[in-house]
């Protein structure tokens, strides 16, 4: 049986020569003058793993119990002169994602209660930073005397008896101003949409940030948080069931800065994507690997190409911003590919999210400040599908079942590519700097080609200009497109069986042309592509381009179309659609062929879309 004494001061003494050793005497001393303005001591890992494996495996252990042996020898070191120190943290940097301590949020199981793990995702939600009452002072009504309690998160502990006189015959009072209080902050963190198949819910995990560290991220920041998984019991009401919720208590918090690098790619990777990237034909190339499935449709699939790779985002001298992302919107008849086509682009698009326009969260597709369940009655701040997607893409369908809240914050979210949120206190702006495509069926049920596309879709007029490009899909009769659509589905049919292994029964079995259903840059690698283009890829306009953009702009001007009118909007959306066509060849120069590849898409649009 161990001494729980001679324990502790075993763990004392390895803080003590770890801190010797390691040089961190300087910085304890430190924090003797900067507190409270700094409360935390950090350390790295890696000084830690130097200077004793087994110590460093034995916090990762029991955290709990090693870092309040550590804080309180900090706290004896430098308290002596200074009694206003009350709460030091130790706070770890560096922590490795090696398996043991990094974990998938679905991965995390009872086993880790008690451990410290480091786990990753976005920020979903956060409440508002509260006191919580760490070290509660409780009043003894016959001796008068002060009995203190440490309280954890969550539910009051009362003393049971005075520490003093021993009474307990009744309630002691808690005297607030004799007590202590922390900052304390619960979040939500979800799953990161790309280490997840697209088609399983990605799964949450609640996160609680106190004292330095509370208030400090943000709904829609991707992050990495270390600290102990706690378990909490579950209650209705003073009943204590057997189940427990987990959580994070954290420790500390990492913000991820760098755009996609959650996508690796090696050399290998890197050598096949320059080499696909001098072919002049690369646009079209990736536009007939999308959605091989789907016939035809090549525009669309040209812009789509485009909208991955997106234009150059733009920050002027006086901090306005130009966004570079290209907003798409389709509207059209039902069963025209539309729902298909989103699919496919959200999984191969790097970092997506996929939703509907009538959102099932209070969030919506923005973001929202809520007071539910999660804040235990504090106002939370939710993200919706734009903010969870930020540096990403969102596929929307049915975007005209959008609630009426959200098409108000839409504007600021497409073209400031921010959300605004203030209520109750609450004051904060999301970023939403994501593409956006989007599908919208019309108001009538289907497309009438005798009507403005203003009249077809139940949307305010300025939303709409928030598009880049409007395409309308419509599901005529046509002999001889009817036919090679039919053969193209019948052959994809066909393949399915094939592929599914059924029995060839059938003797004189039409193979299809697996050429033409086989993407021939497979999504993989149009992912890697488009990160890797994204990275390291930033255009200029040339003066050939410039030239062709003015000329074609004020052509354009002068033989505008009725519904749609014709503004500086449509130029800037040509200039992203160039740049994006420069970045898909990973060219620093956007060339006269990017800028009238561009040109012709939107003139596409506008003769298609604004003509009536
Ligand atoms: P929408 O969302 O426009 O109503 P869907 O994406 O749900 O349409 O498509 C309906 C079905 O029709 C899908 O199974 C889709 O594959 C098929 N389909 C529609 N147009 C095409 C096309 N051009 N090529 C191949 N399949 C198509
Ligand atoms: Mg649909």
């Amino acid at each position: 049986m161990i001494n729980p004494d001679i324990e502790t001061d075993k763990i004392k003494r390895y803080w003590q020569d770890f801190f010797d050793q390691y040089d961190y005497n300087d910085q304890i001393n430190n924090l003797r003058s900067i507190y409270p303005d700094e409360k935390s001591l950090y350390i790295s890992y890696n000084d830690i793993t130097g200077f004793d494996e087994t110590f460093a495996q034995s916090l990762m252990e029991d955290p709990t119990l090693y870092f309040s042996i550590g804080e309180e020898y900090i706290r004896d070191t430098i308290g002596l002169y200074n009694n206003r120190i009350k709460r030091i943290d130790i706070r770890l940097t560096d922590v490795p994602d090696i398996t043991g301590i990094k974990y998938e949020i679905r991965n995390v199981r009872s086993c880790n209660v008690g451990t410290f793990i480091s786990i990753s995702g976005i920020i979903r939600k956060n409440t508002e930073v509260l006191p919580r009452l760490e070290r509660a002072a409780f009043k003894c009504p016959a001796c008068g005397e002060l009995t203190y309690v440490n309280e954890d998160y969550q539910r009051l502990v009362e003393p049971s008896s005075c520490q003093h006189c021993g009474y307990n015959k009744g309630k002691l009072k808690l005297i607030p101003e004799e007590s202590e209080f922390v900052d304390t902050q619960k979040l939500e963190i979800q799953e990161n949409p790309d280490n997840i198949d697209g088609t399983s819910q990605p799964q949450r995990i609640t996160v609680i940030m106190e004292d330095d560290i509370a208030g400090k991220v943000f709904p829609g920041d991707r992050v990495t948080i270390y600290g102990i998984l706690k378990a909490d019991q579950k209650h209705i009401g003073t009943i204590m069931l057997t189940e427990f919720n987990i959580y994070l208590y954290a420790n500390n918090y990492k913000k991820e800065t760098k755009d996609f690098e959650d996508i690796k790619i090696n050399e290998d990777d890197e050598k096949q994507i320059r080499e696909l990237a001098k072919d002049p034909n690369i646009i079209k190339r990736l536009s007939k690997s999308i959605a091989p499935s789907i016939y035809g449709l090549e525009i669309i699939k040209t812009a789509l190409v485009l909208q991955l790779f997106g234009g150059e985002r733009k920050i002027m001298k006086d901090g306005t911003k130009i966004r570079g992302d290209i907003h798409i919107l389709m509207v059209g008849d039902p069963g025209t590919a539309k729902s298909q086509l989103l699919r496919y682009m959200t999984m191969i698009s790097p970092r997506s999210v996929f939703a509907f326009g009538k959102g099932s969260s209070a969030a919506g597709l923005t973001a929202a400040a809520v007071r539910d369940d999660f804040g235990e009655g504090r106002w939370t701040l939710e993200a919706g599908a734009l903010v969870l997607a930020d540096n990403g893409f969102v596929a929307i369908d049915e975007l005209d079942k959008m609630d009426d809240r959200d098409t108000a914050s839409m504007h600021e979210a497409m073209e400031q590519q921010s959300v605004t949120i203030s209520k109750a206190g609450i004051m904060a702006t999301l970023k939403s700097r994501c593409s956006i495509l989007a599908a919208a069926n019309p108001k009538f049920g289907r497309y009438d080609p005798l009507k403005s596309i203003t009249e077809q879709i139940d949307f305010p007029p300025p939303l709409l200009s928030r598009f880049d490009i409007i395409f309308k899909l419509i599901d005529t009769p046509n002999r001889e497109m009817d036919g090679k659509l039919a053969e193209h589905i019948l052959m994809t049919h066909r393949l399915g069986e094939i592929y599914k292994g059924l029995e060839n029964n059938n003797v004189d079995i039409k193979i299809p042309d697996e050429e033409n259903f086989i993407p021939e840059i497979d999504k993989d690698l149009i992912r890697k592509y488009v990160s890797y283009a994204k990275n390291h890829v930033f255009p200029r306009l040339s003066n050939e381009a410039i030239d062709i953009l003015r000329e074609e702009y004020i052509k354009t001007r002068s033989s505008g179309g009725d519904s749609i009118p014709i503004t500086a909007r449509q130029l800037e959306s040509t200039i992203r659609l160039a740049e994006a066509a420069a970045k898909a060849r990973l060219s620093p120069i956007v060339t006269a062929e990017d800028a009238l590849l561009a040109k012709s898409i939107v003139d596409y649009y506008l003769r298609e879309v604004s003509s009536m």
